[in-house]
């Protein structure tokens, strides 16, 4: 297997932007069951690689409005009846973890598993478990273009040639353009997102990834330091660089008006950073075969939520080649086909 990445160095794009948060909140049940699985092996991480994930289990709450609380409520049931770590709190008890305002919240849900974990440590533990393997890794090698030419793949960068019977695409906000290169349609589309960054507040915490789901505003502890951020759903797809300044107005003032101390903070213009997400129409990724050549894997457009699905999506793509199918994940929600058949997986907990 060779890995042919385009930068440098590892994980130094959406993976490397993340708020690297982990949780088994989610209310599609394979959402939940795949960051299960992610969450169990960072927790075993060191005995798997010899190296520490990270994995702090900060939580993740969310602080749900009575509108939305029939989806957060049958999402509960459903982790629940799973086994898994998620429970619902008082506001009063939600408040003694994270100070806010309550006005409009009806019912809080904490997943005390949920968490943070270090994504490119956790990159560079997988990349060297697989050179252990006998993988080769090629940074600094973009692909440049693709063909299929009797049943074999042939893969070119600006250095070299590879054949082979398999490609898996993984590069995320540029797979639908990889996918491109071979003639082939693949709806994901980079999504641009900022994280405002504040100075350090001068004391200790630990708030969890708090969500203030009537307006989609998060915050959570970074050391001293509070993470900020708020996707901009108008914003058209594309390859923006840099923090979206112009949000930041959108972003401060809901989050001061949920967590009041926030307007006691300043933000560190040079701590703030950005990155994209790779965006699926149902904001659910695309792992599978695509339908249209033969050996061509996609493992993309986790949208944002690709740092807990990556340990399962990697199980389930090396199950796909080896095996021809999936035997420990049920890849239907995540198939090419939902979007031929317009039958989206609906998944209401995305940030
Ligand atoms: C601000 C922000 C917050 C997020 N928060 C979370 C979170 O809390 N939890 C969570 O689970 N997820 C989160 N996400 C989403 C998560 O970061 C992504 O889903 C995940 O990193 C996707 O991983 P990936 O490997 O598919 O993409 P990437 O990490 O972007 O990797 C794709 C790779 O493909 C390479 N590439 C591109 N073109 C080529 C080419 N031509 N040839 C070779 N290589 C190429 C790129 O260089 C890149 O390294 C967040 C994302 C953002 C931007």
């Amino acid at each position: 297997m060779t890995v042919l990445e385009a930068a440098d160095r590892p994980a130094i794009q959406s993976s490397g932007r993340s708020a690297a948060g982990v949780r088994v909140q989610f209310s599609s049940e394979s959402n939940a069951r795949m960051s299960w699985f992610g969450i169990q092996e960072f927790q075993e991480f060191h005995a798997l690689t010899g190296r520490d994930s990270g994995y702090r289990p900060q939580g993740y709450l969310f602080l749900v409005p009575e509108s939305h609380w029939p989806n957060h409520e049958a999402a509960l049931s459903m982790q629940q009846t799973l086994g898994l770590p998620a429970e619902r709190l008082t506001t009063k008890d939600a408040q003694a973890i994270v100070p806010f305002d309550p006005d409009g919240i009806y019912a809080c849900t904490y997943g005390p598993q949920d968490g943070v974990i270090e994504p490119k440590g956790v990159t560079q533990a997988y990349l060297d478990m697989a050179v252990s393997h006998g993988a080769t890794i090629r940074l600094a090698s973009p692909v440049t273009a693709v063909a299929f030419k009797q049943g074999v793949w042939t893969v070119t960068t600006q250095a070299e040639t590879f054949t082979s019977d398999f490609v898996v695409n993984a590069t995320g906000a540029w797979s639908g353009r990889i996918a491109a290169m071979a003639n082939l349609t693949l709806p994901v589309e980079p999504s641009h997102r900022s994280v405002f960054v504040t100075e350090p507040l001068g004391f200790d915490h630990a708030y969890p990834l708090t969500v203030d789901v009537a307006t989609g505003t998060y915050i959570r502890s970074d050391g001293q330091r509070l993470l900020i951020g708020r996707s901009n759903l108008k914003q058209p797809p594309g390859l923006f660089t840099g923090v979206d300044w112009d949000w930041l107005p959108d972003t401060i003032e809901p989050a001061t008006r949920r967590f009041p101390f926030v307007g006691n903070t300043t933000i560190d213009r040079h701590a703030s950073w950005w990155g994209y997400y790779a965006l699926t129409p149902d904001d659910n990724a695309i792992i599978g075969f695509h339908p249209d050549a033969e050996g061509w894997l996609d493992a993309t457009g986790f949208s944002g939520h690709g740092i807990q699905h990556a340990p399962a999506a990697g199980v389930a793509i090396s199950e796909l080649v080896n095996q021809g199918a999936s035997t420990s994940f049920d890849l239907t929600p995540y198939a090419h086909a939902r979007f031929l058949k317009d039958t989206p997986t609906v998944e209401h907990h995305v940030v």
